[in-house]
């Protein structure tokens, strides 16, 4: 992953796990799986605690039961842009490529 996007994921959450546990940031989680195609831009990514797909909120990610958006269907059309995540105080968040996360509802255009 290109150093320069680690950086601004790192600033867009503080440091601090996306999904809003609370705990600090500890790996980097692909929303739509690189298995499925994903790639390194920014809308796909979430900063999240855990290690290794297993543990921590990274761990919840990839196990089929976590909230919207989390983790993106193959069978999904929509881009990363499009597709908010809910955290776990069931916020939604709209995450673009630019490195901006906006809560709420996205203005139509
Ligand atoms: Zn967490």
């Amino acid at each position: 992953m290109p150093p320069a996007t680690v950086e601004a994921l790192e600033e867009r959450s503080g440091g601090m796990c996306e999904a809003g546990c609370g705990r600090r940031a500890q790996d980097i989680h692909h929303r739509r799986f690189l298995s499925r195609g994903g790639r390194h831009n920014l809308a796909n990514l979430l900063a999240l605690c855990g290690s290794g797909n297993h543990t921590g909120c990274h761990g919840i990610a990839h196990r089929g039961h976590a909230p919207a958006g989390w983790a993106i269907s193959r069978h999904e059309r929509r881009g990363e842009a499009d597709v908010p995540f809910v955290d776990l105080a069931g916020r939604s968040w709209w995450l673009d490529d630019a490195g901006q996360k906006t809560q709420g509802r996205k203005e139509s255009p």
